[in-house]
């Protein structure tokens, strides 16, 4: 039987999932029954790879909250996808091809990894067509332009992250900065938390719309406020207490920290199934949420200018 949820619920647990609790966990079996509706549909999700590291799909498929190999093969119908598709070479490519060509403006595209897009997107390419090389900033121009809407899948993809950082000779920008005509929603964080985009492609597949967005088209109810906000050692920093070293007890301000700044949920949901997160971990918070990452984060472990 169906649980209904309206979309505003379903935002508030999404927005205030309780501490050390998956999302995933908190809307099952929710999300399965929405995900079994939504396969009567079948929307056909393409995912493209480009500069990246493959970290935000490892995240995803790490996630054991919801059987991920259940969400993607047979409900959402994931019709390419570089690293765990059986084909390859033409072809994958020719599977690409046909699953865009027949839903055309139906199909959802996710993207992982910048665009590199200096030398005409010379410095990325997914595979060879009639014996020339297919850019992945062609083929980003060529789908995201046919897709009813692109989730782009971490920072890399989101905001350029480290492929684009100084001096960036690959020109490596977000998928936003070249696609105008198609909705993008920003899933930031180095990888993306694999219940930021499970819930958002839930949202889009159960209510048919996009989430309501923020200034950097990230969804409001995964970057609702700074890390700072309920950070579990604030109270040392309302004390003056701060730590000289990673792993001393105390505020991380003075070993690098940008909580303060970093809008995302870790301080809730933790990663890797809930057993830990950077600053509980001794580690100061890299803003990996934010869109001047890597750059504007650094020095990484210096103390943080806001504070000085
Ligand atoms: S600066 Fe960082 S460690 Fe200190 S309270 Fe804020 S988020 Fe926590
Ligand atoms: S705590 Fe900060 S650096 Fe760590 S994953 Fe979250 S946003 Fe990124």
């Amino acid at each position: 039987m169906v649980r209904r949820i309206s979309r505003r619920e379903f935002i508030r647990v999404c927005t205030g999932a309780a501490a050390g609790v998956s999302l995933l966990t908190s809307l099952e079996p929710m999300i399965l029954d929405t995900l079994a509706l939504a396969a009567e549909r079948k929307p056909p999700v393409i995912w493209l790879q480009g500069a990246g590291c493959t970290g935000c799909s490892v995240s995803l498929l790490n996630s054991v909250s919801v059987s991920i190999e259940k969400v993607l093969l047979d409900v959402i119908s994931l019709r390419y996808h570089p690293t765990v598709m059986a084909g390859a070479g033409h072809q994958a490519l020719d599977a690409l091809e046909e699953a865009a060509a027949a839903h055309e403006g139906e199909f959802f595209l996710v993207v992982e990894g910048g665009v590199p897009t200096a030398g005409g997107g010379v410095y990325c390419t997914i595979g060879e067509k009639h014996g020339k090389e297919v850019t992945f900033y062609d083929a980003l121009k060529q789908y995201g332009n046919k897709a009813a809407a692109i989730i782009a899948a971490g920072s890399c993809a989101s905001f350029g992250g480290i492929p684009g950082a100084a001096p960036n000779p690959t020109g490596t920008v977000g998928v936003w900065e070249v696609i105008k005509k198609t909705p993008v929603i920003n899933i930031g964080c180095c990888p993306m938390h694999p219940e930021d985009f499970l819930g958002t492609l839930v949202h889009v597949l159960k209510y048919g719309e996009i989430p309501d967005l923020d200034e950097y088209n990230r969804p409001k109810m995964f970057f609702p406020e700074t890390i700072h906000i309920g950070c579990p050692r604030c109270t040392y920093f309302s004390q003056g207490i701060f730590a000289q070293n990673p792993g001393d007890e105390g505020c991380l301000a003075f070993v690098g920290c940008k909580g303060m700044v970093a809008r995302a949920q870790c301080h809730v949901r933790q990663w890797n199934n809930q057993t830990n997160w950077c600053i509980a971990a001794g580690a100061p918070c890299q803003a990996c949420s934010e869109p001047g990452f890597p750059d504007d984060c650094s020095p990484l472990y210096g103390r943080y200018r806001l504070s000085e």
